[in-house]
């Protein structure tokens, strides 16, 4: 495969990976066609049970230096592309007794300022009064699943993109196949594996929240992200099963426990939604791009918990290798 400045590109999947693919190469000249199996859009996509949170530094505290690093180029990418991102930062906070698991996060992570009770009830006025101390990450961002799904995907049909839904795929008729099937492409990708993550979507016009907010947990990295309109997101588990099925008892406690030791004003929230995503991972959880030249396919896959974080970046590694050939590993390998 080499480089040429206008290809035929077919991108499979229409996840958030698939999107940022087809926009971005669309926009370097190439004739995109975007091809989702559901005849309805994302409907069957891990992207529609994000957070979503853009949290390059709070993801630090667990994963490769890479994702900091690259996650801050996704940030740029989302406050370029998208006017309702809310870039009003996120908070950190752990239960009195948790104190010791607030300053170890704290080491783990760059970025943050140390806030006092004071200063807490200063930027989140509801939250006054109930923790002596957070970490708050001014350069993070959110934004609700659904909304920028929808925006992505009128941005990819506006820029020429061919979109089609509920279709059969045949790939004689391709030219390169930019491949985001996400754990779909487990026929192709052995190595690949599902994550779980359930979440809750409740609503309450008792508590006005403005960022997201982490409480620590030793089992999970429970938040609550405020979607607007008084709806919350309350996530997430991160178990390693491919099994999608409904949220179970124990998840659901713990999610609600978690908004409930936040603000006990969550207690008399409705629940609006619960739902399991799988996220598609690689043994070392980094996302990448790999191109099988031979096979004239780009796979773009194994985004775990950074899927909205990095899919900008991959999008524009994979428009660079299609440009004058630049590898830029380890997000873009050839196989
Ligand atoms: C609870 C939860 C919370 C999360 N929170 C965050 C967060 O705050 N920030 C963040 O960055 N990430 C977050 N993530 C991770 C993120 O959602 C995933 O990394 C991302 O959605 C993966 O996107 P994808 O496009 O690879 O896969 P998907 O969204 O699953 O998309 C794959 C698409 O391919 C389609 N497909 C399958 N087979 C075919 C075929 N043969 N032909 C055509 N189409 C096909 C599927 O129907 C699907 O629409 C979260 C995930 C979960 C589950």
């Amino acid at each position: 495969m080499t480089a040429q400045p206008a290809q035929t590109i077919s991108v499979l999947g229409a996840g958030v990976l698939g999107l940022w693919q087809a926009l971005m190469l669309a926009r370097a000249g190439h004739r995109v066609s975007l091809f989702e199996q559901t005849p309805e859009p994302f409907v069957h996509s891990a992207s529609l049970y994000a957070g979503v949170m853009l949290a390059p530094e709070r993801e630090a505290e667990t994963a490769e230096p890479l994702i900091r690093e690259l996650g801050h180029e996704g940030v740029a990418d989302w406050r370029a592309l998208y006017p309702d991102l809310i870039s009003a930062g996120s908070l950190v906070v752990a239960a009195v007794r948790d104190r010791a698991e607030l300053e170890h996060f704290a080491r783990r992570t760059q970025g943050h300022q140390a806030l006092d009770a004071k200063a807490i009830e200063s930027i989140e006025p509801d939250l006054a009064g109930r923790f002596p101390a957070a970490l708050y990450f001014p350069d993070e961002a959110h934004m609700p699943a659904p909304a920028a799904l929808s925006f992505l995907l009128a941005k990819v049909r506006r820029a020429g993109v061919e979109v089609m839904f509920g279709y059969q795929f045949e790939p004689q008729h391709a030219g390169l196949i930019v491949d985001c099937r996400g754990l779909a492409a487990r026929d192709m990708l052995p190595d690949l594996r599902g994550v779980r993550g359930e979440r809750l979507i409740i609503s309450t016009p008792e508590i006005a929240l403005r960022r997201p907010v982490q409480l620590l947990h030793p089992r999970h990295p429970l938040y609550v992200v405020p979607w607007g309109a008084g709806r919350y997101m309350i996530g997430a588990t991160v178990i390693e099963t491919e099994d999608d099925g409904p949220v179970t008892v124990r998840s659901a406690l713990e999610l609600m426990g978690a908004a409930y030791a936040l603000h006990p004003a969550f207690g008399e929230a409705q629940i609006l939604d619960m739902g399991a995503g799988v996220r598609p991972a690689f043994p070392d959880n980094i996302p990448r791009a790999i191109v099988r030249a031979n096979e004239r396919r780009i796979f773009v896959n194994g985004a775990y918990r950074h899927g909205f974080l990095l899919a900008p970046v991959l999008a524009r590694a994979v428009a660079g290798y299609l440009e004058d050939g630049t590898v830029r590993e380890p997000i873009l390998t050839l196989d």
